[in-house]
């Protein structure tokens, strides 16, 4: 069964001059703990898609389902709700608060969006970061990590509420080759173990190469849909 159901997605940036088209007539379906990219140029409209799924933006016509809810027809509210219990975010530039230790970053979303008690809250961050590789700095602040550990305790974060998508506006866009392949790894074992979906805006040919699906974009339009090897089994 397909998790998330694109129909006639279109979104038009107004500015004060013109009007620009930023997805076009966009119609797909992404299917449960898949693995997923989208490719295109800077400016092919990924990263606006991405809020669409996200339900951080609005479409300007057409709809957006994800586990059967339309989510552009709920309020604002309703968005904010439904978002917070199923979808996790990862960033290009990690955006942990400085301010909080790892621990703190990772546990942050649970006060947020879900009401969970104190030692359950403490049990699942202390699983995520030991499956990130993390655990061992745990009351380190993110200016004492390196680019890649920081991209992975903003992963532990983006899987701590368990969502069921997790969507990574070029994750790897600021890290090293190594460091990049240490997360693209992480990711991987989190959607084996938790059947969560990843889907991707990304130039990164190694997580492109890791994707099941790529979906190919062009001035906002879907050009090119292509199932990988990885996508056959
Ligand atoms: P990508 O992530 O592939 O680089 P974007 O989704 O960021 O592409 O942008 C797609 C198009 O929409 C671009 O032409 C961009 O300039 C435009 N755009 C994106 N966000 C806005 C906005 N908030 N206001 C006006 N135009 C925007
Ligand atoms: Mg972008």
């Amino acid at each position: 069964m397909s998790l998330i159901q694109l129909e006639s997605v279109t979104k038009v940036y107004q500015t004060e001059e013109h009007a620009i088209t930023a997805v076009k007539d966009l119609s797909l379906e992404i299917r449960e703990a898949s693995f997923v990219s989208f490719v295109g140029p800077s400016g092919s409209g990924k990263s606006t898609l991405l809020n669409l799924l996200g339900c951080l933006d609005q479409p300007t016509t057409g709809t957006v389902s994800i586990s059967g809810t339309v989510v552009n027809r709920l309020n604002r509210i309703e968005r904010a709700k439904f978002r917070g219990e199923n979808i996790g975010f990862v960033f290009q530039n990690f955006n942990l608060l400085p301010v909080l230790t790892v621990f703190e970053n990772v546990e942050y979303p649970l006060f947020m969006v879900q009401d969970v008690p104190k030692e359950e809250r403490s049990k699942r961050v202390l699983a995520l970061l030991d499956k990130v590789g993390m655990l061992d700095q745990k009351n380190k602040f993110p200016n004492q990590l390196s680019g890649g550990q920081k991209q992975r305790v903003a992963v532990a974060r983006a899987l701590v509420t368990s969502p069921k998508i997790v969507l990574a506006d070029e994750p790897t866009a600021n890290l090293d080759s190594a460091s990049a392949f240490q997360v693209i790894k992480v990711l991987h074992k989190m959607r084996d173990e938790f059947g969560t979906t990843f889907i991707f805006a990304t130039h990164d040919p190694r997580i492109v190469q890791e994707a099941e699906v790529i979906y190919t974009l062009e001035d906002g339009a879907l050009k090119e849909r292509q199932v990988t090897e990885k996508g056959q089994g």
